[in-house]
């Protein structure tokens, strides 16, 4: 299980959460990003890493159910999402990791 949390104050509404992972992401009436979904399975672990690591004011965070060693990167072909961000990358801002 996978928890997904936004900060509306940080949004600026481009929306790339949700060309990451529409099925959880979505932008309101004032274009900002709310949730249809709080949680979401381990498979969408990809694309919800995608919509943080994308999200250029850093609004996204979450959290998994499993251990560290076990979301570790492997060498499967990347999925739609695009290519796997591992646990503990840093954003590109510099700021600190993606989770
Ligand atoms: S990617 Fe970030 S800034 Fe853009 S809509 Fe989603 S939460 Fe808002």
């Amino acid at each position: 299980m996978i928890r997904i949390s936004v900060d509306r104050e940080r949004c600026q509404g481009y929306g790339n959460c949700v060309l990451a992972l529409a099925g959880a992401f979505d932008l309101d009436a004032e274009g900002l990003v709310v949730l249809t979904r709080r949680t979401v399975d381990e498979g969408d672990l990809g694309a919800v890493r995608r919509a943080a690591y994308d999200c250029p004011t850093e609004a996204i965070a979450f959290t998994t159910d499993t251990a560290p060693a076990d979301t570790a990167p492997t060498d499967a072909a990347p999925d739609a999402t695009g290519p796997d961000v591992p646990d503990g990358a840093p954003h590109p801002s510099g700021r600190g990791p993606a989770t």
